[in-house]
């Protein structure tokens, strides 16, 4: 099992806006990541899909155009879901199962570009997100438009998966493969039916701890989230508890990866942009 992270855009947001003590003159170039898990059994499994064309182009609610122009994110063209596949010898069409760990437009926008894949997520997160009114996701920054029409068809809900004790100290989890390679681990508070995955089988052992935090120094603040965490999600006690439980799953020797962190991974795909 290999396990690699493209960077599919890049966000300019002051440090201060990410890090309780950070700086408001210090700008941060945040990434956009994905992970791409070449699996023994399933080959590459996409995990999240990063922001994509289909923010800027097509047919978009007021709500998604409004969006994407106060985040201005600037897309990595070499880290689209196609070409980071291509670079690692896939097609898109190789890639049979996709894990959604939450529904914000920068997890799901390219999703479209994979209609045969089977989506790996929370059924009853994604069930209330397309049963409710357009200006509560507005509110929550969920764009139902960026989702393909048959998706409930190709869902398979992490809640049947069989329950497995994840490594060091994240408790229970969800066996995604049924084989060890994936755990999926509740991290409520930033989005509804948030979860990470922990790689169990990597060493030091791993876990995508997903959006919990946009940056490494804030999982060391335990009692304050930082001005976007307090704007975007959706239960601040929650969130802060998840971000103390990655902590301390970090200082019990377990490695952190974020979504957004600007700091470069082993896990980073080589791409020009991140020059
Ligand atoms: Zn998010």
């Amino acid at each position: 099992m290999k396990l690699h992270f493209a960077n599919s855009a890049f966000i300019s947001a002051p440090e201060r806006a990410v890090q309780p003590d950070g700086r408001w003159r210090t700008t941060l170039g945040l990434r956009v990541r994905y992970g791409i898990l070449v699996h023994p059994q399933h080959g590459p499994v996409l995990i999240d899909t990063g922001y994509s064309k289909d923010i800027f182009e097509g047919t978009r609610s007021f709500g998604l155009r409004a969006y994407a122009a106060a985040f201005g994110p600037v897309l990595a063209q070499d880290g689209q879901t196609e070409v980071a596949l291509n670079q690692l010898g896939f097609a898109t069409s190789d890639v049979s199962k996709i894990i959604i760990t939450h529904f914000h437009a920068d997890h799901v926008s390219a999703l479209r570009r994979f209609p045969q894949a089977e989506i790996i997520t929370d059924l009853s997160t994604l069930t209330t997100i397309l049963n409710r009114g357009g200006f509560t996701n507005l509110r929550h920054g969920i764009f139902p438009e960026l989702l393909p029409h048959d998706l409930l068809h190709r869902v398979v809900d992490i809640a049947g998966s069989p329950i497995a004790r994840a490594p060091l100290t994240l408790g229970i989890g969800r066996d995604l493969f049924e084989d060890g390679s994936v755990i999926a681990v509740d991290l409520p508070g930033h989005a509804e039916g948030h979860f990470g995955l922990c790689f169990p089988q990597l060493d030091p052992v791993l876990l995508y701890a997903c959006d919990v935090q946009w940056v490494q120094a804030a999982l060391a603040m335990p009692r304050q989230l930082p001005l976007l965490g307090r704007i975007v999600s959706k239960n601040k006690r929650d969130a802060l508890r998840s971000s103390r439980k990655v902590a301390e799953f970090q200082r019990a020797g377990g490695m952190a990866l974020l979504c957004h962190d600007p700091a470069l991974t082993p896990f980073d795909l080589e791409q020009l942009s991140n020059d």
